[in-house]
This record gives C-alpha cells, structure tokens and sequence, in this order.
C-alpha cells in the first residue's frame, strides 16, 4: 500500500476568540487546501492551543447560539466545557472526553467553561469539529453523543501508546461513535517512538494535527500545533512520535453535495440558508436560557 502523499504542513494562524472562553486557531475552512469542500465532510476545525485562563466566578463561553444542517463534535484536552441544547440534553466534559451534538434540523445551545474548574483557572485545550451531514439527513431529529474517554476503544500500539478511537476503524477495532456517512476519529497518544499505521481509502479526506509533542508523518517532522492535509493518491498514514505525543486523526467519505453556509448554518442551498434564520428568528429552535 503507498503512503498518502503531503498536500501542506499548516501552521496555526493567529488566534480569535469564540466568546470570550474559547481561544482559537482556525484551520478548517479558512486555511490553504483546507476548504469546506476539500476537506469534506469537515466543514469547520477550530483549535484551542493549551491557554492558560485565570480563575474567574463568572465561567467563561459562548452564550445561546443556533445551529443546523451538521455535528459538532469538541474534543477535551485540557479544561472541563459545560454544554447545554434546546433539545434538553446537557453534559460536562472534561480531559479526554468528547461530546458528539448532531444539530441536524436545528438545536440552540450554549457552551461554557464548567464552573468549578473556571473558579480554580488553568489549562485550557480542546478542538471543535463540525461534521457534515448528507442533505438527506439535514433535517433529522438532533441527538447528542456523550464519550467519555472511558467509552473510548483503546488500541495498544505498543508500550505505553495508545490509540484512543472516537469514530471509525483502526484495524479491526471500531470506535463508539455513531456516524451518518464513514468518519474516523481518534486520538494517537505515542510515547516517543512509538508508531501509529492508519489505512483509509484513497478517496477520503484525511488530516492530522499535532497537539502536544512532535511526530513524524509520512516522512515529514510536524511540530506541535501543526496540521497535515493529504493528497488523494495512497491509503497510509505512518506516525512516529519524536516525543511524549498527542496526534488527532480525521478521515472521511467526502460528501459530494453543493455547500451553502452561512455562520451557524450549513446547508446546501441559499433558499435553505434564508429558511433556517427564519425558523430560527421565528422560534422554531426551541428555548434555552441564557447565561452560564
Ligand atoms: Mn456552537
């Protein structure tokens, strides 16, 4: 099997905030060869890098926001996130833990540092995905997937290391996350030198970035808080931890399906676009209180 060839090794852009709780790198749409449609069907990778936040009374987050038409998957590193959705469903995650919010026909929802931990500060890391849904699927019920890290399958690569699944294969193991069209997701924690050999179809769109560490990639060293992007011409990707490394992995079926998006919305037309901030300014994403 050939390995997949480097499209770019991207360095994170300087960081915005989201709220005032979630400081963020964009790499996914905003950066090169990472647009919604090349790196379909991840529409969106907002990166928290570690970013120490001070103690404070008053968590800090985002405040009631909509969404449709995907998932929004956030993946804890460090720190503890506070959800809560229109739909009823709330949790707090903390290191290692994942929530899964398929928004899919409409949920409001707000996110916020978890309060004990905003009270002591601390280290604060996590990723937010957003997974696209087939049009067919758009408009289906919102649900919400807690996985927490003991939920996860865990792959012993050797030693130490692990890979954590998320979503998806790794070998013959499959990882808990329910999924509307072929997605992987995990997170390879390698010891250095230690290796991790993942094989998707050449077809899929597949990245990684590196969160804690530096490793090897198909040959390149990638330091911390850099992200891979592939070409469609092989099925491996090789990691070798140079150090103590964190990897996260995402690979996916491209959906081959016209994009409209606009903010929290992404649909597949302009007329689908203008319907949801209808709905949603008519009230037809049901009720949630504001404030943390
Ligand atoms: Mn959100």
């Amino acid at each position: 099997m050939k390995q997949k060839s480097i499209k770019h090794i991207i360095a994170p852009r300087p960081p915005h905030f989201v709220g005032d709780g979630f400081r963020v790198h964009n790499f996914i749409p905003s950066m090169p060869s990472l647009s919604m449609q090349e790196m379909s069907p991840f529409i969106m990778l907002d990166y928290g890098a570690k970013h120490h936040f001070p103690p404070s009374d008053q968590p800090r987050g985002v405040d009631v926001h909509p969404h449709r038409g995907f998932e929004t998957v956030t993946i804890a590193y460090k720190g503890r996130v506070a959800h809560h959705d229109s739909a009823g469903n709330s949790g707090v995650i903390g290191e290692g833990d994942v929530q899964w919010m398929t928004a899919a026909s409409g949920v409001l929802h707000k996110e916020y540092h978890e309060e004990s931990w905003s009270r002591a500060g601390g280290y604060f890391q996590m990723v937010q995905l957003w997974v696209n849904l087939p049009a067919k699927d758009k408009m289906s019920t919102p649900k919400y997937q807690e996985i927490t890290n003991d939920k996860m399958v865990k792959v012993n690569v050797g030693g130490d290391s692990f890979i954590e699944l998320i979503a998806g294969q790794y070998g013959a193991e499959i990882g808990p996350a329910n999924t509307f069209t072929p997605v992987h997701l995990s997170n390879a924690k390698l010891k250095a030198g230690a290796e991790a050999h993942y094989i998707f179809p050449t077809s899929f769109n597949s990245g990684v970035l590196v969160i804690e560490g530096e490793a090897i990639v198909n040959g390149e060293a990638i330091p911390e808080n850099h992200f891979v992007s592939f070409q469609h011409d092989g099925e491996t990707i090789d990691i070798k931890a140079v150090q103590d490394s964190i990897v996260l992995v995402l690979s996916g079926e491209p959906i081959n399906e016209p994009i409209a998006a606009h903010g929290p919305f992404v649909m597949n037309t302009r007329d689908e676009i203008i319907q949801a901030f209808d709905d949603f300014q008519n009230g037809k994403f049901g009720f949630l209180e504001e404030g943390a």
